[in-house]
């Protein structure tokens, strides 16, 4: 690979296009630009770059033709591509919901693949044709780059075949219709991160619990996922931004026979509920610290509850808890919903030091504390462009230096 190639990661969503730009170095990935296009088919429509120290090299609002769609976002993207890098990205590798019950790792994309991950759009809807995309138009302009779909599935092919059921008929299972689990590129950092830096630890009964405007918890012995919290799609366990975690499935069969329709069960389900259908306010739980409306007390309350509540449940899986981990936007920015979290779980054995939660540090018990609280940052598109190098190479699709 010489100095000068480039790998591209992509993470295509309903309303941002994230991506990293990666310079490779024997075989390692590391972070040249780091970007995100905001608030697609909005008038608020952004565009911000950063370097790899941070420094931030372009920030504008897009005008409305810019940004009317996801594919108009790509262009945008591509442009500023072409316009920075020395030459095209030899590869993309690209972040996917949704890989189904087979897929356990990430995988190179070819026409068959991309049928399969196509005829998985039902499971995920909202997110699988975004994250697919750019996959498309990729393969129609530039089938000479190689493309590797890493999924949010795969870390979790681990489970049981009992964790994996629900209480259905078997002819639901025969269709499909489980437990997959997702943020698993997240969990999958984690896990690496705490076998690199926290050998001890990643050894015991972990769980983590990623925090961002999706949420969910995922439970792991010796770094290898063993249950989580979410399940068929990304709406189950913990409440989250808008979407509203575990729900008594008799509510959607309410709103059937209320007359609602499919698309509108899924407006109020995907956006309209969690922190933002509780308070009535914002999904962001800056804005709601910074409220003092009562309703934004009881959706941070009720969020803390139902999350500590799920953390709970999750120790059965692994018979206890040696160490709890926070990650992702509220878990590694706030100490409040930390704190509100631990306090519901003290009577396990956690004892929050108030200064060191305050700090964002990387442990935030104190000493004697029977179960350790840990603060890591996560960095999906890390693992990506990892699994992405370590795919290609599987296939000796790697140039050599
Ligand atoms: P995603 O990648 O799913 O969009 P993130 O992991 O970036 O989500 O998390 C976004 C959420 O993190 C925001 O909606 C906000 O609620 C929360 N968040 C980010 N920074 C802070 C902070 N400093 N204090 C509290 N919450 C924060």
């Amino acid at each position: 690979m010489s100095q000068n190639e480039s790998l591209l990661v992509i993470n295509a969503g309903s309303s941002s296009l994230k991506f990293q730009v990666f310079n490779v170095h024997e075989n390692r990935p590391e972070l040249a630009w780091r970007g995100l296009i905001s608030c697609i088919g909005l008038p608020t429509a952004h565009f911000r770059v950063c370097d790899h120290t941070g420094a931030v090299v372009l920030d504008r609002a897009l005008v409305p033709s810019e940004a009317r769609d996801l594919s108009a976002a790509q262009t945008v993207l591509a442009d500023w591509l072409r316009d920075t890098l020395p030459k095209s990205p030899f590869a993309v590798g690209h972040r996917i919901v949704h890989g189904g019950p087979d897929y356990a790792t990430a995988v190179l994309v070819d026409d068959q693949v991309l049928d399969t991950l196509d005829g998985l759009v039902l499971l995920a809807p909202l997110h699988q044709r975004n994250n697919l995309a750019p996959v498309h138009v990729l393969r129609e302009r530039r089938p000479d780059i190689p493309q590797v779909a890493c999924f949010d599935t795969a870390f979790h092919r681990s489970h049981s075949p009992l964790v994996d059921r629900f209480a259905l008929p078997a002819r639901f299972l025969e269709k499909g219709v489980r437990r997959y689990g997702f943020h698993g590129l997240s969990y999958h950092y984690i896990s690496t991160y705490m076998q690199e830096h926290l050998p001890e630890v990643v050894k015991g009964r972990v769980v983590v619990a990623h925090l961002g405007s999706g949420a969910s918890a995922c439970a792991m012995v010796n770094g290898v996922g063993v249950e989580t919290t979410m399940g068929f799609t990304a709406l189950d366990g913990l409440p989250m931004s808008t979407r509203p975690g575990t729900l008594d499935p008799g509510v959607v069969l309410w709103m059937l026979e209320q007359g609602m329709s499919h698309d509108e069960i899924q407006r109020v389900l995907y956006t309209e509920s969690g922190l933002k259908g509780l308070s009535g306010i914002s999904g962001d739980v800056r804005d709601l610290l910074a409220s003092s409306e009562p309703a934004a007390k009881m959706a941070l309350d009720y969020f803390t509850y139902r999350s500590a509540m799920a953390i709970a449940g999750l120790c059965v899986s692994v018979k206890g808890l040696d160490t709890l981990v926070f990650t992702a936007g509220i878990g590694e920015n706030s100490p409040e919903i930390r704190a509100g979290i631990c306090g519901h779980l003290a009577w396990l054995g956690i004892d929050l030091d108030p200064e060191l939660n305050q700090a964002n540090a990387d442990c935030i018990t104190r000493p004697g504390s029977r179960i350790a609280v840990r603060v890591i940052a996560t960095n999906e598109e890390l693992v990506i462009a990892r699994q992405t190098l370590a795919c290609l190479e599987q296939a000796q699709i790697m140039v050599a230096d």
